[in-house]
């Protein structure tokens, strides 16, 4: 029997929005049906308040592989949870770029994460030079085996995996809908040589540039289960268009 995944759409506001766009998205996403879909939200931390517990699922962008002490400008897993947040994306490539987040770092977040009760939006993807010399398989697979190495495989089923191209980021260029499946089916299979269960159930999202335009193409690959959304999850409208485009 085939494995359902339910789709899950998740905007990344980054260093973006204000209470005005809090208010505007709440509007337009509890004006339209949207329940074939988990819809997740990631403001700025100031901004969580805003939205009441149980409309949205909210997530951080960010949560320290600490639990306390003195790491001035942190936050940590059981912060987040008080402040309503049931997911937390770690990894993403902006992290790793400005933060110098490796590896090791981003493994010890996603456990962080798992520790508090928080959901990782895990995120992996290669470099537009590491896809131009066609190593972008091998690439990701290490950014996962880290992963794996400290938590444990079946440790993945209580996470949310986001594949996304570095050189699609922000960028208007988006992988072509075989681009991603052919990424996302090496994760999942690459998963399942030690945990297939896992593998099956696992969401993977893709993040790279999607719009209402390109969003249904993409989703309706076999193994993308939704999408990670930066700069279109700052339009009320176009985030609410990308969710529609998961039903399947
Ligand atoms: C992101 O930052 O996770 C992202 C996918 O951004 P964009 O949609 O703007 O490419």
């Amino acid at each position: 029997m085939q494995t359902v995944r339910k789709p899950l759409v998740a905007g990344n506001w980054k260093l973006n929005g204000d209470l005005t766009l809090v208010n505007q998205m709440r509007e337009t996403l509890s004006s339209a049906d949207v329940s074939f879909v988990d819809v997740l939200v990631c403001p700025p931390l100031t901004l969580l308040h805003g939205f009441e517990s149980n409309e949205l699922r909210l997530g951080g962008q960010n949560l320290s592989e600490f639990d306390s002490g003195a790491h001035t400008g942190e936050i940590a897993g059981k912060m987040l949870i008080e402040a309503g947040c049931s997911h937390v994306i770690v990894g993403h490539s902006e992290r790793r770029a400005d933060n110098y987040e490796s590896n090791i770092i981003v493994a010890s977040k996603v456990e962080a994460a798992l520790r508090n009760g928080l959901t990782p939006v895990l995120c992996v993807g290669e470099p537009e030079e590491i896809r131009e010399k066609n190593e972008f398989l091998p690439y990701i697979a290490e950014q996962l085996d880290a992963v794996v190495d400290k938590i444990g495989v079946q440790a993945f089923s209580d996470l949310v995996l986001a594949y996304e191209p570095v050189w699609a980021i922000g960028t208007g260029k988006t992988a072509s809908p075989a681009q991603a499946q052919e990424v996302h089916k090496f994760i999942r299979a690459h998963l399942a040589k030690s945990a297939q269960d896992v593998a099956e159930k696992i969401l993977i999202l893709y993040g790279g540039s999607v719009k209402p335009g390109n969003a249904a193409e993409l989703f309706s690959q076999p193994d993308v289960d939704g999408g990670l959304i930066g700069g279109a999850s700052l339009s009320p409208q176009d985030f609410l268009s990308i969710c529609q485009a998961a039903k399947q």
